[in-house]
């Protein structure tokens, strides 16, 4: 008799362990250790969908109490070993359940080769759309209807993976709504977007310089006869690391083995897919969050029957299913990205690390501004650290940075958004035909609306956080996404016609900017303008093509685009991240402009920087200017080491949100009380409980603990106590781990007695 071990997929701690099951007879022959079946779960035997983790000739139970699985699902694709593994270490490192790791381990979960692409309108009359829209926002269990519809009203149509994607709604709203007519649903066919024409036009390599030989030599050298540590690519914008990583490659190909290269965004694939493909051939596959399901399957099939020799993508595409990886690239690596905001809130870097292991793959992370923690490592000998210290580019020069202090303007009378310097650098540019980017790190019209007469600011009803002011008299708020039309008059005094929106947006910066150079033509790239498939790309295509003289956009701009007619870079207000309250603020700032400033003047031209600000002194904005990344680290990791932040410490941070505010604190006591002892064995501080920085989203307020210790393994413990100590007693104490979103996560529609809980570690 045999059995099968499995891991039934709900994402709850109580069952995530084995359960054993008999392998039917028919199926002896073709059920293995990943296998996906369904099997009979609880009392009423519901089919439920489970993975087979072990296969077993011992039973665990009376045998007449075991249970016989129902079937295999043939239409699943089964989890391979390795990402079998990669989901135990995910389940131990993170503290999820092992079916939410293998969720997310698991790129493809079904087999899928419908080309279709399905999508949904809006199909009923204004006067039943609102009857319908008002009794959804009404009723909890219509959330997701609500959000749907929210949606289609602002777009004609909807293409249903990215409603699920974007609005965090299951396949399983659209159909009640299809059934009362409310929307309608379409099949169409999409074509696929294959690069076709790039395939045929392989180009020669260009050949390394001596610094970028060295370098590969270095890392090579390091993994054939060294210690074989992940290695740092430290090198200026524009030295030339894309070249190194293509050679890395390369030898890596020669050895028959494959590629994975992660990109942090979307937008920052085209340029660098295309020099990919023309050294590489069709045997590159591009991994996005924006492929259908068809699409997705596809590609999953062609790494796994070794037809691609790397992928490139985001971080998921550290999951590719490829027979073995000789070596794995993380450009850009200090990007936020590559922290994944939902559990498990996995880092790209750890799972590289533990993959390259596995794999015994060369680990490459590359950067201009490497974060500070992977520069610490370097420094400490942890990594390896490789150098590029000049441009690969003859001639190509950095640019000319500017500081324009702002309170200096103001003084001078000047209240524009532009600097004089920065003006008269922009007339200048279009004079010569040449090309502006300028960015503000805000989307919308303004930052938002206050009451002229009693200085009542408008907050969004579900958070406590102003509302940002968009076009058409919208406010939207950029936490939980509700919307709503500007009010006639002050909720508060009820005053007519005084509500004033205050600050800057995008939206009014192009206003302005239209009105001071009208014969400019100025493309603005923020979320709202980019929210549409390949909105991204038609805007970086249309500015590349000259097609517009200014490029004007929040952060998504300034990542990695290399236009060589760009000579002036402006950064409208650099304060802005500066002033977030996050440990990590200056070091975000001082990436955000050094990126800035490493996009001008890439070509032959000389560029120009400018940066404006109100704090023209502080050492990231000093610094950044100057392109002087190690002086920049120096100074922050001395405030690192005295205010006790990683990289000196490991950190964990708690969260826990409930409509209740009393109920919250409540738990987060006990929270800490459950485990004092612990904290006391083991040497962890903690802060707190406190309010966070945001104190209420989506109606849930929200309190957070920040624990410190030397060692990350005694912050899992205490996560792990905490956690256990939590589902002992869950009949009485409402307390859920929360699995499928994160801090910022958007709609709740958990049972309403639960306090949502949530670990970081950092
Ligand atoms: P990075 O990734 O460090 O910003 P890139 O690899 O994009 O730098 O290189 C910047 C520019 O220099 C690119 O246009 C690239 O084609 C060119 N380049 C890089 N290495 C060489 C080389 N060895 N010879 C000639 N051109 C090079
Ligand atoms: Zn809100």
């Amino acid at each position: 008799m045999i059995f099968a071990n499995v891991i039934v997929d709900r994402k709850i701690k109580e069952l995530d362990r084995y359960l054993q099951y008999f392998i039917p007879a028919k199926l002896e022959q073709v059920i293995h250790v990943g296998s996906v079946v369904t099997v009979p779960l609880g009392k009423s035997d519901t089919p439920t969908l489970g993975y087979v983790m072990e296969i077993s000739q011992t039973p665990d139970y009376d045998l007449d109490k075991t249970k016989t699985i129902l079937g295999l699902c043939y239409d699943r694709c089964d989890p391979n070993r390795q990402m079998l593994l990669l989901a135990h270490w995910m389940r131990l490192r993170y503290g999820v359940t092992t079916a939410k790791a293998l969720s997310v381990v698991m790129p493809v979960k079904t087999k899928c080769k419908a080309k279709e692409t399905i999508f949904y309108s809006l199909q009923c009359t204004p006067e039943v759309l609102k009857t319908y829209f008002e009794e959804a926002k009404r009723k909890k269990n219509m959330r997701a209807r609500y959000r749907l519809l929210q949606a289609l009203m602002q777009e004609p149509t909807i293409e249903e993976s990215i409603a699920v994607e974007q609005l965090h709604i299951t396949s399983a709203v659209f159909r009640p709504l299809v059934e009362q007519g409310i929307i309608q649903k379409e099949k169409k066919m999409l074509p696929r977007l294959q690069n076709q024409d790039y395939f045929s036009k392989q180009q020669k390599p260009v050949s390394l310089n001596e610094e970028q030989k060295n370098a590969v030599h270095q890392i090579v050298e390091e993994y054939q006869n060294g210690l074989k540590r992940p290695c740092l690519l430290y090198g200026i914008t524009g030295s030339g690391k894309t070249e190194v990583y293509m050679e890395l490659i390369a030898r890596a190909i020669e050895e028959k083995k494959q590629a994975i290269l992660l990109i942090p965004e979307i937008s920052l694939t085209y340029q660098m897919v295309m020099r990919f493909y023309k050294r590489f051939g069709d045997r590159v596959a591009v991994w996005n969050s924006r492929m259908s399901k068809g699409e997705r399957y596809e590609q999953y099939l062609r790494a796994q029957n070794a037809q691609v020799d790397i992928v490139i993508g985001p971080r998921s595409a550290l999951f590719a299913p490829l027979p073995h990886v000789g070596v794995i690239i993380i450009d850009e690596e200090q990007e936020d990205s590559y922290h994944n905001e939902f559990a498990p809130q996995y880092d790209a870097h750890d799972v590289a690390i533990y993959l390259g292991k596995m794999n015994d793959a060369m680990v490459v992370f590359g950067s201009a501004t490497p974060s500070l923690v992977t520069n610490a490592y370097a420094q400490s000998g942890m990594y390896r650290r490789v150098c590029l210290t000049s441009r690969a580019v003859q001639g190509s020069k950095l640019a000319n940075t500017h500081i324009v202090d702002m309170r200096e303007e103001m003084k001078k009378g000047n209240h524009s958004i532009l600097s004089q310097k920065l003006q008269a650098l922009i007339e200048d540019r279009l004079d010569k035909k040449e090309q502006i980017m300028l960015f503000l790190n805000r989307r919308g019209y303004s930052n938002y609306l206050q009451c002229y007469q009693c200085g009542e600011v408008l907050l969004c009803p579900r958070c406590d956080i102003s509302m940002t002011y968009h076009q058409d008299h919208i406010l939207r708020c950029h936490y939980c996404g509700a919307s709503k039309r500007v009010p006639a008059c002050c909720p508060k005094c009820k005053t007519v016609g005084k509500l004033q929106p205050m600050g800057i947006g995008t939206q009014k910066a192009q206003a302005i900017l239209t009105s001071i150079f009208p014969k400019a033509r100025i493309l603005r790239m923020d979320q709202d303008t980019t929210s549409k498939k390949d909105g991204h790309q038609k805007i970086l295509e249309a500015f590349a093509n000259h097609d517009a003289d200014i490029l004007l956009g929040t952060q998504m701009i300034i990542k990695g685009h290399d236009y060589e007619n760009v000579t002036l870079v402006g950064i409208l207000l650099a304060d802005r991240s500066l002033n977030l309250p996050h440990f990590t603020a200056a070091e975000k700032t001082f990436q955000l402009l050094t990126q800035a400033a490493g996009r001008a003047g890439r070509g032959n031209k000389a560029g120009d920087v400018v940066i404006q600000t109100y704090q023209p002194n502080h050492y990231a904005i000093e610094t950044a200017a100057n392109q002087n990344y190690d002086r920049f680290y120096e100074k922050e990791i001395f405030y690192r080491k005295m205010l006790h932040y990683p990289p000196y410490l490991h950190m964990m941070t708690i969260l826990l949100q409930h409509e209740k505010e009393e109920l919250v604190c409540q738990k987060a006591v006990e929270c800490i009380q459950a485990v004092k002892q612990d904290m006391e064995t083991y040497q962890v501080t903690f802060y707190g409980p406190m309010q966070d920085s945001i104190p209420k989203i989506n109606y849930y307020y929200r309190q957070c603990i920040t624990m410190k210790a030397n060692h990350r393994k005694e912050l899992e413990i205490i996560r792990d106590k905490i956690m256990q100590k939590i589902s002992d007693t869950t009949t009485q104490k409402p307390l859920k781990i929360f699995e499928n979103g994160a801090a910022t996560s958007k709609y709740f529609t958990n049972n309403p007695k639960d306090v949502i809980i949530e670990f970081e570690i950092l």
